[in-house]
């Protein structure tokens, strides 16, 4: 049988920087035995004493891991493409080059020493590696924290929200006292303050297609902590261009997904959803809701994989989509393969480089917004106190209804909203409100479809009101 065999950077030099090599074999362990006649020098590099796969190489072979198959019997047939990974902090070539440790860290890291998986090597491998983290939100908190305290030698931070109040609940990283400061300033303290030996790079910007690839070229791992799908196809893209690993985690209300996309040989995001869900089908967190300590367990797992990668030790989330709930406490994992006609890793790709995401997740939804009618909270003020022949409209939850509302309000939840039109009279004007101005916004579409023609979406929601109008209000 004919194969070739993808050859990763690290390797390159021992193949005069060959790419890719066509051997003969009928099974791994043959094929591999062929590359290593053409050039010897892989040898030592893949195979212990023991003729056995060093650990921290990865073989695979039409996207599969072949410790999932038979290991070196996995047979191949013509045409298979053979992919080697390497760890990525470079498996044996780091460790020479390494930086050597001071008296305090021979402490501070002695537990991950004493585990032989890990020891001096491994610690040295981490001490060598970078990592960038998109989002330091709810899973960028654990995440952060956990790579820190683990001693890897530099993280990058992209975000450029600031601590809010509501973020508390989930994101362990900041406190009371950081409320209205800059997430990523207030991160950088607090990870230095755990730990000095650190290298820590901020990005206080949001990751765009015009400066994701130069800000990702610079690390070995991409984590991907963000929140919205314009940054995840963003994060999944770069790290298939750049071929580093992106470390996949997301969450909605009781539930978590964990993976690892991007490797050279194994599928990415876009293999598993080649389109974003159309807008306004997938709440967003804020709007869905998210149990507070779900991000901390699948950033935590997020933290775990990247050692792994980074260390070469264990089974790493490469084909498989771990799926956790939290009610039923189960952890259920799926196969994933590699798509061949995935658009970005795929055979013939269509994408190349970082695209409009936010037009291809369809949330550039400010031209949409524009064309509805809109009113400021202070303008409906004055409408609503002049006596004019007024409905105004609550789309909100009944829950959020108990928390605060806007006096005079009906309450219709926009899950009701089609089932309850004929309590609105079309010839009324007509301002409908939410909480921050999204809901209402499909709710006055709805009206306008729906032939009622003075129709005006509160702009911001009642959180404007209760910022403009009256801020006796409770916010949430
Ligand atoms: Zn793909």
């Amino acid at each position: 049988m004919s194969v070739s065999i993808k050859i990763p950077s690290p390797l390159r030099r021992f193949t005069g920087n060959t790419r890719s090599v066509d051997v003969y074999g009928a099974t791994v362990g043959e094929a591999l035995k062929g590359l290593i006649n053409q050039y010897s020098e892989l040898g030592v590099h893949l195979f212990g004493e023991d003729d056995h796969l060093r650990s921290f190489v990865n073989v695979y072979v039409g996207g599969e891991d072949i410790r999932y198959r038979d290991g070196l019997e996995t047979t191949i047939s013509d045409g298979d493409e053979l992919v080697i990974i390497p760890s990525v902090a470079g498996g044996v070539d780091s460790v020479n080059d390494a930086k050597d440790f001071g008296r305090e860290e021979y402490l501070r890291y002695s537990r991950h020493f004493t585990l032989p998986e890990i020891g001096l090597e491994g610690q040295r491998k981490l001490k060598n590696a970078s990592v960038l983290i998109i989002g330091a939100g709810g899973l960028g908190s654990p995440i952060l924290l956990y790579l820190t305290a683990a001693g890897i030698g530099k993280l990058g931070i992209v975000d450029f929200d600031e601590v809010d109040l509501s973020n508390l609940q989930r994101q362990i990283l900041y406190t009371t006292e950081d409320i209205g400061q800059s997430k990523i300033v207030i991160a950088k303290q607090r990870l230095l303050a755990s730990n000095p030996h650190l290298e820590i790079e901020t990005y206080e910007k949001p990751f765009t297609a015009e400066n994701a690839l130069s800000i990702a070229a610079d690390y070995d791992i991409l984590i991907d902590g963000t929140d919205n799908f314009p940054t995840r196809y963003l994060v999944n893209d770069v790290s298939v261009f750049l071929q580093k690993p992106n470390v996949y985690g997301s969450i909605f209300q009781f539930e978590g997904q964990l993976s690892v996309f991007g490797t050279p040989g194994g599928p990415c995001y876009r293999c598993l959803y080649p389109d974003p869900p159309p807008p306004g089908l997938v709440p967003s967190c804020a709007e869905g809701g998210v149990l507070g300590v779900l991000p901390g367990t699948i950033g935590t797992l997020q933290a775990t994989e990247a050692i792994k990668l980074i260390t070469g030790i264990g089974q790493p989330m490469i084909g498989r989509l771990l799926v956790y709930d939290a009610l039923e406490m189960t952890f259920n994992q799926l196969k994933l393969r590699k798509n061949a006609a995935c658009s970005v890793c795929g055979e013939h790709p269509t994408i190349t480089e970082p695209i409009d995401y936010e037009q291809f997740c369809g949330v550039s939804s400010v031209e949409e917004t524009v064309s509805i009618p809109e009113i400021t909270a202070v303008e409906a003020r004055d409408i609503l106190a002049n006596g004019h022949n007024v409905a105004l409209i609550d789309v909100r939850e009944p829950w959020e209804a108990k928390i605060t509302r806007i006096e005079g309000a009906k309450l219709i939840p926009l899950k009701t909203f089609t089932d309850r039109l004929s309590e609105l009279d079309p010839s009324q004007e007509i301002i409908v409100h939410c909480k921050g101005g999204t809901r209402s916004a499909k709710a006055v579409e709805l009206l306008i479809q729906q032939g009622f023609s003075d129709v005006k979406n509160l702009r911001g929601g009642i959180l404007a009101w209760a910022k403009d109008v009256d801020t006796s209000l409770n916010r949430y």
